[in-house]
């Protein structure tokens, strides 16, 4: 069995990293590029939103090199992921693309054992297996979770660092040397070396950048090639900002702490009081967060045709007004070129700045 799966921003790391640890095949498809896109595209649907297009091109890239199994996240709505897995497979064998698929749902959807008995098939589930996939499981988040916070502090220190650019190199040569390194130990003692350059670099804290939260679909957020390396260009302007959303915190509210999730969800916010699928209910408390702990601005990302972060979208100038913070939202699709962004982003920030240096100031 050769198992594959359509990227997600770092998942690949973490996923790469666990079959290593427990013996088995996987064919990672090359990281989203523009032959994705258009591969993807022109096989999905037209008005589907911009994750599943990507999807497409992933897979079958990853099954002409030699994968037989897919493996999915999924979940039962009220979004399309509802749908992402039966439409996908559909379109990929409509197209001579076979493979078998193993749908991962949530502990909410399906139940602890049904989802156990989907995951031993992928990793094993005979009684050693699976106590060595649980062991293998926890490394990996560990992992996971280190290199988050590495990259959390990185994103927050960048802006004050005095030569430009080494915090961010630091953290792409930490994720490269995690994906090729060995094994779980191997790659905890990458990321606290690299824990140790960060510290090292030099800090100017007289520094005052504006503070920005990223927020929004989560595909967007954490997938860079479709938010067309955000993230690497706020680094570059010297913005400080901060990204809840990311895989770990996918884990923990799917598998690790699906119950503490149940309970957050029920409760109530003054803008959106119902989980309306997706992330959207998230995306409207990351404001009201992102008020609480002073921050300049918000940016909302979601792809185009986005269902749940529509909803959240259209709020959002009642938060700003109501919370008197700013927030852009930002819509991407397959057609735009980069330079489109980058402006409005770059004049977002421009708007704060001044701003800051106004309510400081006074001019
Ligand atoms: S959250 Fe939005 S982009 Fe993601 S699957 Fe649902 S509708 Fe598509």
């Amino acid at each position: 069995m050769k198992i594959t799966f359509p990227h997600l921003g770092d998942a690949y790391i973490a996923i790469n990293l666990l079959c290593k640890e427990m013996d088995v095949a996987c064919v990672i498809p090359p990281l989203n590029n523009m032959e994705t896109l258009e591969k993807g595209s022109k096989y999905s649907p037209e008005e589907i939103c911009l994750p599943f297009k990507l999807m497409v091109g992933n897979l079958m890239t990853a099954i002409d090199n030699g994968a037989d199994t897919v493996v999915m996240v999924s979940s039962a709505g009220p979004c399309r992921l509802g749908e992402y897995g039966d439409l996908l497979k559909s379109i990929l064998d409509k197209n001579g693309y076979y493979a078998h698929w193993i749908l991962l749902d949530t502990v909410h959807d399906v139940g602890v054992r049904e989802l156990l008995k989907r995951v031993g098939s992928i990793w094993g589930g005979e009684k050693r297996s699976r106590l060595k996939l649980l062991r293998a499981f926890k490394g990996v988040y560990k992992v996971i979770k280190s290199l988050e916070s590495l990259e959390t502090e990185i994103h927050r220190l960048s802006a004050y660092e005095v030569e430009k650019g080494k915090l961010k190199k630091i953290l792409y040569k930490c994720k490269g040397d995690v994906y090729s390194s060995e094994g779980i130990q191997m790659a905890q003692k990458i990321i606290e070396k690299s824990q140790k350059q960060m510290t090292q670099v030099e800090i100017d804290k007289s520094k005052d950048p504006v503070k920005v939260v990223l927020t929004g679909e989560i595909f967007s957020l954490i997938e860079p090639f479709s938010n067309q390396y955000l993230e690497d260009k706020l680094m570059e302007m010297g913005v400080s900002f901060f990204r809840r959303i990311t895989i770990g915190w996918w884990l923990d509210i799917t598998l690790v702490q699906p119950l503490k999730r149940a309970k957050a969800m029920k409760k109530k916010n003054a803008f959106l009081n119902y989980c309306v699928g997706g992330y959207a209910k998230d995306t409207v408390e990351e404001v009201i967060q992102a008020k609480k702990d002073h921050c300049d601005g918000v940016i909302q990302l979601l792809p185009l045709g986005c269902m749940p972060e529509i909803v959240a979208k259209s709020i959002m100038p009642d938060m700003s007004e109501e919370l008197d913070i700013k927030i852009l939202t930002v819509v991407f699709d397959e057609m735009n070129g980069e330079a489109g962004y980058i402006t409005r982003i770059e004049a977002f920030i421009d708007m704060l700045q001044r701003r800051k240096k106004y309510v400081l100031y006074g001019y």
